[in-house]
Order: structure tokens, then C-alpha cells, then sequence
């Protein structure tokens, strides 16, 4: 029986993060893959999280299973910093969860057993994994025009339109609320009003996806457009993960946040939540949603991770700036300006697969084969030779 199983294709990206280890030229670069780098090269344990750990090793008191919604103290900051004060508390039921994937994944089972006939609609394109989690959680899935032909804006009239007519009321909407994986282009605060707008009169449930919150314009600005969402409808659903904006990246940080329209509705909500979790994973892992939990009952440690937090997002805008200059100086490249307006580690960066692969296979710097490019990867000590080489592919 086992023998005849086929083998199942390698992950894109991270089949060219093994790659990248076993590449032995000592300039290689790797662009590809999606968590953030210092300016070593390494994914930092942030200072805060190392102190809270610290704590949590003095004051932890039992590794006793959590219950199936996961950690009170944990459960009550990420309510906060998703919906600040904005939702009664009463009208929320949120559910900590492995990861932003866990969180996405307990979401789609939520609305294929409670919102049937629903389909979710993703944009095009969006974050590889979205489309395999909501399938595996049963969920049908659909697709809304983003990303414009030049591969570089939005096409806000095709996604308006899409919405509007492609859909039936009941269907879910992913939205990724800030620093769209894997273009970085997001709408402007007026256009969230008007997606709001459409997806409230067209009756849809707004799934957001909220990965990357204070690596686009900071904690507060990079909530905006979720805020204008749940301004605009009554009911909404949130996954939140912590990997990126508290480097937690293997210890499985996320979060469920759903608004229903009365306490009741939440309450009932929530008691199917716990149904999903219970037969997937049973309860959520500790030590992750502690230390979220630990930095943001402490002022010291919330200011120094808000400061780390935003050490970070600073890079990643400083590393945009110096690759569009360093570009604008070889001769013959084209304009790169563009990456100044998108948000987020990732961006398109025009390049083709066959000029993706000649990158990797001539310069050692890995790109995936979309042209994505993980700005937080670039080394600003050797921006001149990164753009002297992607100028080499593209002429
Ligand atoms: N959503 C998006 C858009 C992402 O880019 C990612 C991570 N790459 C996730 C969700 C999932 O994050 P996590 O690692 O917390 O599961």
C-alpha cells in the first residue's frame, strides 16, 4: 500500500532555503524566504522576548495542558492590540492558535461548518499556503483580482468589481489587512473605506489575515484598514500571528479573533471554535502566547519590544531606499522606485523565473521564482554588488 504513494512536490520556497544552506560561495544571498534578517544576516531572538523568557523561567509553575482556547492574559492583549477599544469586549471570541497558519486553518473550518454554502475569495495573488489551508479545511475557494498587469499597483478597479459581482452574500473575503504577501502592495486608507464599503453591502464575511502588524507603517497605522472593515460590518474574522512583529516565528504564536454581532452570537461562536481546536491539536502550545502575554503585562518590556519592533520595520524601509538608489545608478537598469510604496518585507521585484534562476544559479542570490524578494534579506554592506548583479540578469 505504502508503496505506491507518490511523491508530493517540495515546497517552493523552502526547497531553495536548502538549497541556499548547501551553497557553498561565500557571497551568496538569500531573498527568498520569509522571516525577517538583521544586518548579520541572522533572525534575531529579540531582547524582549529573551527578558520574558527570563521571567517565565523563574515564575512558570506547571506545564499543565492550557485550555482549548488557549491563555486568558494572552487572549485579552491580542484583543487589544487587533481591535484596540473599538468592539465590545462581549462581542468577541477569540481563540489563541499555532500560528497565523493554525489561526487561518481553525478559521476555515469555522466557515465551512458554520457558514455553509460560504466560499472564500482570495485575492490574486496571495500568500501560497492560503489556498491549501482553506481547502484542507473544506472550504471552496475563489479568487478576486489584485495585483495589476504591471505587477507593481493594485488594480482597485477590478478587485471593487470583482467583489461586487462575483460574490454571494455569505461568501468570506481574505483580506490581508497590512504588507500583502507576496507583493507588498496595499490599498490607501480611501480605499479600504470603499473595500469596506462593497463588502458590507454585498452582505460578505471580511477574513483578514494580519501577519505583519508594525512592519509597514507601524502597530497603529498598520491597523487601519482592519479597523475601517469592522467600522463598516458587524461581524468579521481576524487571524493574527506574532512569528513576524515578536521574531516567535517555531514557537506557533497566533491568534483567532472573531466579532459576531451580539454577545450571544459570540458566545456560541466561540463554543465552535473550541469544537475545531479540540479534534485538530486539542489546545494550543504555552510558551509562545507566554511570553506575548509576559512583554505586554510589563511597560519596560512593551516599550522595549514597540522599540525593537520598530528597529526592525526602519530597516526594512532603509534597505528599500538604498536598493532603488543603488539600482538607479547602474547604467541601463530599469526604475525600481516602485518598492518605495509597497509595505512589508516583500515586494515583486519584475524579475522573470528564467531571470530568477540565472540570479541563483550565476550570483548565488536566491530570489523565488515569482520574482518575490524578501527585502529584509539584502545586506546593506553589499548593496552595490547586489544591484550590480541583478542589473547583470536583467540586461
Ligand atoms: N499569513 C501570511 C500572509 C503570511 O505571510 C504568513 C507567514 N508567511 C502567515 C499568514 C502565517 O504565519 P505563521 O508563521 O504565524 O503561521
Amino acid at each position: 500500500r505504502f508503496d505506491s504513494i507518490p511523491l508530493a512536490p517540495p515546497d517552493a520556497i523552502l526547497g531553495l532555503t536548502e538549497a541556499f544552506a548547501a551553497d557553498t560561495r561565500s557571497e551568496k544571498m538569500n531573498l527568498s524566504v520569509g522571516v525577517y534578517k538583521d544586518a548579520s544576516g541572522v533572525t534575531p531572538i529579540m531582547k524582549c522576548v529573551k527578558a520574558a523568557e527570563q521571567k517565565l523561567i523563574e515564575t512558570e509553575k506547571t506545564k499543565g495542558y492550557l485550555s482549548i482556547d488557549g491563555l486568558p492574559d494572552y487572549r485579552s492583549d491580542v484583543q487589544k492590540l487587533v481591535f484596540g477599544d473599538r468592539i465590545d469586549a462581549g462581542r468577541i471570541a477569540m481563540v489563541q492558535a499555532p500560528g497565523g497558519t493554525g489561526a487561518l486553518r481553525v478559521a476555515g473550518e469555522f466557515l465551512a461548518r458554520q457558514c455553509s454554502p460560504t466560499r472564500v475569495f482570495l485575492p490574486n495573488p496571495t500568500w501560497a499556503n492560503h489556498n491549501a489551508i482553506m481547502q484542507s479545511a473544506g472550504v471552496n475557494v475563489e479568487s478576486y483580482s489584485y495585483l495589476a498587469d504591471d505587477r507593481r499597483s493594485l488594480n482597485f478597479e477590478a478587485m471593487l468589481n470583482d467583489l461586487s459581482t462575483k460574490t454571494r452574500p455569505g461568501d468570506a473575503v481574505l483580506l490581508h489587512a497590512c504588507c500583502h504577501n507576496p507583493t507588498g502592495v496595499d490599498p490607501t486608507a480611501d480605499q479600504w473605506k470603499e473595500i469596506a464599503r462593497v463588502v458590507s453591502s454585498q452582505g460578505l464575511i471580511p477574513l483578514l489575515d494580519f501577519a505583519y502588524q508594525g512592519f509597514g507603517d507601524g502597530l497603529e497605522a498598520d491597523a487601519v484598514g482592519l479597523h475601517t472593515m469592522l467600522d463598516a460590518c458587524a461581524e468579521a474574522i481576524v487571524c493574527s500571528s506574532y512569528s513576524k512583529n515578536f521574531g516567535l516565528y517555531s514557537e506557533r504564536v497566533g491568534a483567532v479573533g472573531l466579532v459576531a454581532g451580539t454577545p450571544a452570537a459570540a458566545t456560541a461562536s466561540l463554543s465552535q471554535l473550541k469544537v475545531i481546536v479540540r479534534s485538530n491539536y486539542s489546545n494550543p502550545p504555552r510558551h509562545g502566547g507566554a511570553i506575548v502575554a509576559t512583554v505586554l503585562s510589563d511597560d519596560e518590556l512593551t516599550q522595549m519590544w514597540k522599540a525593537e519592533l520598530e528597529e526592525m520595520r526602519l530597516r526594512i524601509t532603509h534597505l528599500r531606499e538604498q536598493f532603488v538608489a543603488g539600482m538607479a545608478k547602474q547604467s541601463g537598469a530599469p526604475d525600481f522606485s516602485f518598492l518605495l510604496k509597497q509595505k512589508g518585507m516583500f515586494s515583486y521585484s519584475g524579475l522573470t523565473a528564467m531571470q530568477a534562476d540565472e540570479l541563483r544559479t550565476k550570483h548565488g542570490v536566491y530570489v523565488v521564482g515569482s520574482g518575490r524578494i524578501n527585502v529584509a534579506g539584502m545586506d546593506e554592506k553589499r548593496m552595490d554588488w547586489l544591484c550590480s548583479v541583478v542589473a547583470d540578469v536583467l540586461a
